[in-house]
């Protein structure tokens, strides 16, 4: 605020003969005093969202411009992969990609060195050391093969799937990796709820066959409620709730966060805003369950798949798809189950 107060001293000093051109950036413009943004002081206002396909890939050039790149790197398919994410987040990239290649000697980053750092960079980095016992893999196992499955199998709008691994990353015990084809910039209702089918697909297949579900689901549940709230609450997606907003936003402290959010309505609203949100959620729910109904051989195939390769990729899961098997030398196992580390370690004992 000092400095954009003696700005304003400095400006007044102007002739409107001058030409001169003050620009001026701030992610904070809720806080701005009225007096600076009146005409003949900061009168334009740019709003500069996070950059679109075009844009993410002439940062990344002007980001590798001093990094040696491999002939195979193609900057436009890495602009593809890297929705939503600003230019900070793309030159971070950039340099965990360097430090990738950098670590095994290469003198070129690749492709392949681009695509880890994304992976670490959007979902943590692996974390191969976390011993999980043989139960917990399998249930991981079939959890991550009932997300692909629904997604591979729903119709209409979606994000294809990219790959799947039980391989844990951050938090996360285990990953479905979709990769949109474009930018979205506007969700359909189809998305919307193919999204929460795909969230479901999680659970549903834990519960198909243990019998029972384990908290790995909580996060897959949060973010499909989530998204039926918003679809009944502010999308107007919702026949009985009409196209009207319920509860306002106030309180806009960041530029996109919404803060607090008071209610404007009745408690009978409130109501019928829970029920519209439980059937929208059942209802994916009950897709996703007679997808993997369905399909339940290639939903045990893809999971003992993924206890064999630990990752498999689109072309693999289309195999398993195509009632195929997946064939490649399997991979040493990098995943050690519990029960694996004890025994080698009373082998070496004796
Ligand atoms: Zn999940």
């Amino acid at each position: 605020e000092q400095t954009l107060n003696q700005l304003l001293v400095e400006m007044d000093g102007f002739e409107s003969n001058e030409g001169v051109v003050i620009i001026a950036a701030t992610n904070r413009p809720d806080v701005l005093d009225p007096a600076i943004l009146r005409p003949g002081r900061f009168d334009r206002r740019v709003m500069i969202p996070r950059p679109d396909l075009l844009g993410r890939e002439a940062i990344l050039g002007v980001h590798t411009r001093k990094v040696p790149l491999g002939p195979q790197v193609d900057l436009e398919v890495l602009a593809r992969a890297t929705p939503g994410m600003a230019g900070a987040d793309l030159e971070n990239l950039v340099n965990e990609a360097a430090l990738i290649a950098a670590r095994v000697d290469k003198s070129q980053v690749e492709m392949d060195d681009f695509e880890t750092a994304r992976e670490k960079v959007l979902m943590g980095a692996e974390r191969r050391s976390l011993v999980m016992s043989e139960k917990d893999l399998r249930n991981t196992a079939f959890h991550e093969a009932g997300h692909a499955l629904v997604t591979a199998k729903l119709k209409g709008e979606k994000d294809p799937l990219h790959k799947v691994t039980i391989i844990p990353r951050g938090r996360a015990l285990g990953m479905t990796m979709q990769l949109p084809t474009e930018d979205r910039y506007a969700m359909t209702q189809t998305y919307a709820e193919n999204q929460i089918a795909i969230l479901m697909g999680g659970r549903i297949a834990e519960d198909m066959i243990f019998g029972e579900v384990t908290t790995g689901a909580g996060n897959d549940i949060e973010r499909a409620t989530d998204l039926a709230r918003k679809m009944v609450c502010e999308w107007g997606m919702s026949e009985a709730m009409g196209p009207l907003s319920y509860g306002q936003k106030n309180g806009e402290v960041f530029l996109g966060r919404d803060f607090n959010q008071s209610s404007d309505y009745s408690q009978n609203t409130a109501d019928k805003i829970d029920a519209e949100v439980r059937r929208i959620v059942h209802e994916q729910h009950e897709i996703a369950r007679n997808i993997l109904d369905e399909h339940r051989t290639i939903l045990d195939k893809m999971a003992e798949a993924l206890l064999t390769y630990e990752t498999i990729d689109k072309s693999d899961i289309d195999t398993l798809l195509g009632g195929g098997d997946i064939e490649r030398a399997k991979p040493e196992k990098k995943l050690k189950t519990r029960e694996q580390l004890e025994e080698e370690r009373s082998k070496k004992q004796n």
